[in-house]
């Protein structure tokens, strides 16, 4: 079935859980409930204006709080996306998910899904039984994104709160508002009014299609792990936890511009002679980029740029099924 100019769009929704599928004991509750509890069934059923944008499909590929998330379910749900695309009768995928890991899994997704057609995540802060529940117009909106022709070649992205941010570049900044999603180094990529979309920019890093990480016959991903920098933080406890544990990459979220303790980075830089671990320096401030002195690129040190931790994870992760010459990873790093 090839889509015509007036036919609408099939958009498939793949559910995994989290505040949106959430439900409370009272509708006056917006904690304490728990996230992942109803089936995509019921989350559409919800939006019963979903029909007028989209011809829509459903299926439960997980129900989880997103904080429990795992790379079974990544390499699951990526798998998944990637065959759904290569059908032309399918035009756009919608994933619902908790909000906790949500920019995570849109990045590594990101990285993975080979499509140009729209991939979009969305959430919600309240439970779905709340007064004002964010999950139905989030919904809609998401649906109306992927729907859309412009939503075309941009990637990954997540749509919350009326606004569009690319998966790259989106980070979760408020643990209970419904405006908590931001992008502090680029801002919203567009908004959406009335099911309307206008978008305004875009992430310049490649993505899907221009992305190498191929994810098909994987069965597990490069263990990476993050370690915090802190005041008085001098021990070497948790890398070597990491370490003995079959780490082949850590991430560093370091004070200002990724500053590391100066007994956690000796030990570290005795590693990376020893050539026994990746380490990339990120941040813990939320915003900027990180850069690297002449004497760390010969330690053999890498640049996070300006992702975040727990997306410079993610990214590392699939660096390292690709190569562990830092030179070669640091050059990932400015690109993706
Ligand atoms: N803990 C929830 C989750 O990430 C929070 C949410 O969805 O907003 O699944």
């Amino acid at each position: 079935m090839g889509v015509s100019a007036f036919a609408k769009p099939n958009v498939v929704i793949l559910a995994t859980g989290g505040t949106i599928a959430g439900e409370a004991k009272s509708e006056l509750a917006t904690t304490g409930y728990k996230a992942g509890s109803l089936g995509v069934d019921v989350l559409i059923n919800a939006v019963p204006d979903l029909v007028n944008i989209a011809n829509i499909s459903g299926e439960q590929i997980a129900n989880i709080d997103s904080s429990n998330m795992t790379d079974e379910i990544w390499l699951k749900l990526a798998n998944r996306i990637n065959t759904l695309l290569k059908d032309s009768k399918v035009d756009g995928i919608v994933i619902t998910h908790g909000t906790d890991t949500m920019e995570e899994t849109a990045y590594f997704l990101n990285l993975v899904v080979k499509s140009n057609k729209p991939v979009v995540l969305v959430g919600a802060m309240r439970p779905a039984t709340a007064i004002s529940a964010d999950g139905p117009k989030n919904l809609y909106n998401a649906v109306a994104l992927a729907s859309s022709k412009e939503a075309k070649d941009k990637g990954v992205m997540i749509a919350m709160n009326d606004k569009v941010y690319s998966a790259r570049e989106v980070t979760k900044t408020h643990t209970l508002n419904v405006e908590t999603f931001k992008a502090p180094n680029s801002g919203e990529i567009a908004y959406i009014v009335d099911g309307k979309v206008f978008f305004n920019s875009n992430s310049i890093k490649l993505h899907t299609k221009k992305s190498p990480f191929d994810i098909k016959g994987l069965k597990a991903l490069p263990k990476v792990d993050i370690v915090y920098t802190y005041s008085n933080d001098g021990s070497k406890v948790a890398v070597e936890a990491f370490l003995n544990s079959g780490s082949k990459g850590i991430v560093v979220a370091g004070s200002g511009a990724g500053s590391i303790h100066e007994n956690q980075k000796n030990y570290l830089i005795e590693l990376l002679k020893d050539k026994k671990i990746v380490v990339a320096k990120s941040s813990r401030v939320g915003s900027g980029l990180v850069p690297l002195s002449a004497e760390e690129v010969e330690q053999g040190f890498v640049s996070a740029n300006n992702l975040n931790p727990q997306k410079a994870r993610v990214l590392l992760m699939l660096a390292l099924t690709k190569t562990t010459d830092p030179k070669e990873i640091n050059k990932i790093f400015e690109q993706y």
